[in-house]
């Protein structure tokens, strides 16, 4: 079922609030006994109602329950077989899923009957829904495998924790058809732009219009819960402690690690590291295999398409080696010309890294056979997908890259947190770049031993609640379906050339054929900075610069462009209004000049 169904309350507005509600609830098991004296005074309870009140209309008897109560303490929807965990046992859950459903049925029907009460006295009342909680119990059930401990939850050797895990039944799955919270079957933006709060918001007095998604993505509230509920539950340095919370912490950061490796068909969690962002990975692929393989008159290629990350350290590696950079060049549309790209590859080629988009042209590369032809002279492919993991799906054993990179921020998740994906053997063969704690299996001041991949290559404690959040953003991902975002991204970013092409003296960047979300442009007699400016008094966020990537823009004539750059939850009305303000620009209607 689609969320938005004009019959139906405002499910993200009532999942938000059921999520409020049920974090306030204690912690000790007694939730069927909670009532006003229980709820958290940071709770406020008439804010919570006028939400509800928002969120409710008059056929609320419509509702089926089992599809609104869905968020559990931790903030994870409790009815998808998607939730990694949540943290009651069974008879808690059970309690849980009859107190959360009745609570909220409670409010939906007392809203819609015109006597909205408070919702503190709501939730003491207790209203039997059997069937919505079966049906809830036995979908969690159904998708209930194991314990932390290895027992299965719901048997009696079970060791009663006082949370559980439950796996993902089956790796890599688009879930985009299930009908589940966060999913939606035929894609409906307006559904999903609900799942991200910061869509609300008001700038300059005007509706906010994000389209720097290039440099930044926006996150749902269900990777903002995570994270919360990361530090509320689950706080711990992650590894060798005897206490419950490093076994919490280690169990849902190794669980992201899970996602990532299917998110991106990885063979293994263990050709999974986790990083800073797609420079640190580029960084250590370059200081640690790279210095160990990399020798003088050898030759790394890369493209002309490249943002400076993708450039930089191989050019200090090459200073730093002697080895030579080569650089394949793009037509005028900006696509890689493969004839000049086969010319470079040789014997001498030990590396070859390029990007999958680019993130100031849009253009997508021809990824496999570039990767074909590179393994052909026995070159490693670095593959950077900084801009494509969040629009495209990839499959890292299919294109059959030797690394991958990405930036968690530019997929839904929080910022400091990336991956490194490499192939197992590569992985192991490579001494670490940074050493320190967590990566080594025994110190002395003789010898050091290394854990295997991937903790080698992780000194120090990492991002984990940040990790943590990346699984979620994925997971969130998965369930909307890429092959969804990718069809709709495709129809909004035609309409958006087209729209933009109409306006007198707009030059776009970037024609490739193959191209996605990204849409650079200059406006004759404007500077880019003036553009940017004002889109912004309009409430609309693009990129004005160089976008880190001059040598592109300079094959342009170019020192900038203006770059609105999309996302799923984009919409066809704020092409719209982006293009109406271009115009009026264009038309001296408007400006700073
Ligand atoms: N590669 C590409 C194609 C990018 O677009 C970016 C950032 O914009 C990066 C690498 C670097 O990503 P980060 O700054 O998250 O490390």
């Amino acid at each position: 079922m689609t969320t938005h169904n004009a019959n139906l309350p405002d499910i993200e507005q009532l999942t938000h609030l059921a999520n409020q509600f049920f974090t306030a609830l204690p912690c000790d098991g007694s939730l069927l006994n909670a009532g006003v004296s229980t709820l958290s005074p940071a709770v406020d309870t008439n804010k919570l109602t006028d939400l509800a009140k928002q969120a409710v209309n008059p056929s609320v008897e419509t509702v089926e329950l089992n599809k609104l109560s869905t968020v559990s303490r931790s903030g994870i929807p409790i009815n998808t077989p998607e939730a990694n965990f949540y943290f009651l046992d069974a008879t808690q859950q059970q309690q849980a899923i009859t107190h959360l459903g009745s609570a909220v049925k409670s409010a939906s029907l007392a809203l819609a009957s015109q006597s909205p009460k408070d919702l503190s006295s709501l939730a003491g009342q207790h209203v039997e829904s059997p069937i919505e909680t079966e049906e809830l119990h036995k979908l969690l059930v159904a998708h209930a495998t194991v314990n932390r401990s290895g027992a299965p939850i719901h048997s009696e050797t079970a060791t009663a924790p006082t949370f559980y895990f439950l796996e993902m039944q089956k790796p890599h799955r688009d879930l985009s058809t299930l009908g589940l919270a966060g999913s939606h079957t035929a894609f409906d933006v307006h559904a999903v732009r609900r799942d991200f709060p910061i869509l609300r918001e008001r700038v300059n007095g005007q509706q906010l219009v994000w389209l720097d998604n290039a440099a930044t993505t926006q996150k749902p509230q269900v990777v903002i819960d995570r994270i919360s509920a990361f530090y509320q539950h689950e706080n711990s340095n992650i590894h060798r402690a005897a206490h419950e919370l490093a076994a919490r912490s280690t169990d849902a950061y190794e669980q992201a690690r899970k996602t990532v490796a299917d998110f991106l068909h990885a063979s293994s969690p263990d050709e999974i590291v986790f990083v800073r962002g797609s420079t640190e990975a580029i960084n250590l692929v370059a200081q640690s295999w790279g210095r160990q393989n990399i020798s003088k008159g050898d030759e790394i290629v890369i493209t002309w398409l490249e943002h400076h990350a993708n450039i930089v350290p191989w050019k200090q590696l090459c200073d730093q080696t002697g080895a030579v950079l080569r650089v394949a060049p793009v037509d005028d549309d900006g696509q890689v010309l493969l004839d000049e790209y086969s010319k470079l590859l040789n014997s001498r080629t030990k590396l070859v890294s390029f990007t999958q988009v680019s993130n100031a042209l849009g253009t997508i590369t021809p990824a496999q056979t570039m990767i074909e032809l590179a393994h052909r002279v026995g070159a490693k492919v670095l593959l950077d997908g900084a801009q494509s993991v969040s629009h495209l799906h990839v499959d890292v054993q299919a294109l059959q890259c030797d690394w991958l990179v990405f930036s968690g921020h530019k997929i839904f998740a929080p910022t400091g947190i990336g991956v490194l994906y490499g192939k197992a053997e590569i992985l192991e063969a490579t001494q670490p770049w940074q050493g320190g704690g967590n990566m080594i299996a025994d110190v002395s001041f003789d010898k050091i031993i290394y854990q295997p991949a991937p903790a080698r290559f992780e000194a120090g404690t990492g991002n984990i609640a940040d990790a943590v959040g990346l699984g979620a953003a994925l997971e969130y991902l998965q369930r909307i379906g890429v092959a969804n975002v990718a069809r709709y991204e495709h129809d909004l970013l035609a309409y958006a050339i087209e729209s933009l092409r109409s306006i007198n003296g707009l030059r776009l960047i970037g024609t490739a054929t193959e191209k996605t979300s990204v849409l650079s442009f200059v406006l004759k007699g404007h500077s880019t900075q003036d553009v940017g400016e004002a889109l912004n008094k309009a409430g609309i966020a693009v990129r004005s610069g160089h976008h880190c990537a001059q040598p592109i823009l300079r094959r342009f004539g170019l020192e900038s462009t203006v770059r609105p750059s999309l996302a799923f939850y984009n919409t066809h009305e704020e092409i719209d209004r982006l293009v109406s303000v271009v115009r009026q620009v264009q038309a001296g209607q408007i400006g700073l000049y």
